[in-house]
C-alpha cells in the first residue's frame, strides 16, 4: 500500500511494534513482566486494510491475532520530550499485529529473531487513522478483538506497562522516528488463533465511541 488510510499525505514507513506492553498478556505466554520495552519491527510489506487478507503460511503452526493501538508518526524527531511527544502523532488506528506463535516459540528457544514470526506480507492489517484526541484520550482507549463475531481480546490503554508516550520518548531516545513510521504499541490478553475462513475485526474506542476498526478475512496462501 502507498499510503496509510485516513492519512494520505504518509507514506507507511517503518513498523515498531512493542511486546509485552500488558502485563496480563505476558503472563498469559509465561513471560516475565518487561522492565524496558520489548521492540521489534515489521516491514511495511506487512500492512493490509480493510477488506483484506491474512495469508496463513503453508505448513504454519498457530498463527495468532494480537488487537493493538497503532499510532502514525506525523514528523521527523529524535530525543523527543514527553511533553511534546503527542505532537508528533499523526493518527490512531486499529491494528493486528499477526503472529505465527509456533514459529516465534521455536525462535525464541533458539534466541533468533522474530522477523520469521512477525513479518511476513498480510501481518500487519490497520484500519483507518482518525486525529490522536484530546489529552487524556490516548490513556482511555479500549482494545478490542473480534473473530467470527465473538469477542477475543478487550483491553485499556490505561493498562500499558509504557503509556504511549513513554514509547515515543523511549524509540525516539534510539531511532530517528519519521513521517509514515507506526507503532504498534502492545497488545492485552486473549491471544489465540486464527484460521482459514474466519472473519477478524480490531477495534478501538474511547468511551464507547469507534475511533477505527479494521476487518480482514483469513485464508491459506
Ligand atoms: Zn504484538
Amino acid at each position: 500500500m502507498n499510503t496509510l488510510p485516513g492519512l494520505p499525505e504518509l507514506k507507511p514507513s517503518t513498523l515498531y511494534c512493542i511486546g509485552r506492553n500488558y502485563a496480563d498478556h505476558a503472563k498469559e505466554l509465561n513471560n516475565p513482566v518487561p522492565e524496558t520495552p520489548v521492540m521489534f519491527t515489521k516491514p511495511s510489506s506487512c500492512i493490509i486494510h480493510d477488506n483484506g487478507t491474512i495469508l496463513l503460511p503453508h505448513g504454519a503452526g498457530e498463527v495468532h491475532h494480537e488487537a493493538e493501538l497503532v499510532i502514525a508518526i506525523g514528523k521527523t524527531g529524535k530525543h523527543i520530550i514527553r511533553e511534546q511527544a503527542i505532537e508528533y502523532i499523526a493518527g490512531l488506528a486499529a491494528g493486528i499485529d499477526v503472529t505465527d506463535r509456533a514459529a516465534q516459540t521455536r525462535l525464541k528457544e533458539k534466541g533468533l529473531p522474530w522477523l520469521l514470526a512477525k513479518g511476513l506480507d498480510t501481518f500487519g492489517p490497520v484500519g483507518n487513522f482518525t486525529p490522536p484526541g484530546k489529552p487524556g484520550q490516548l490513556e482511555d482507549i479500549d482494545v478490542i478483538m473480534e473473530v467470527n463475531g465473538q469477542i477475543r481480546q478487550e483491553g485499556n490503554t490505561r493498562d500499558l506497562l509504557f503509556p504511549v508516550t513513554d514509547l515515543i520518548v523511549r524509540l525516539s531516545a534510539l531511532f530517528t522516528l519519521q513521517p509514515g513510521d507506526l507503532i504498534f504499541t502492545g497488545t492485552p490478553a486473549g491471544v489465540g488463533p486464527l484460521k482459514d475462513g474466519d472473519l477478524a475485526t480490531a477495534r478501538i474506542r474511547h468511551r464507547g465511541a469507534e475511533l477505527s476498526s479494521v476487518t480482514v478475512n483469513v485464508a491459506h496462501s
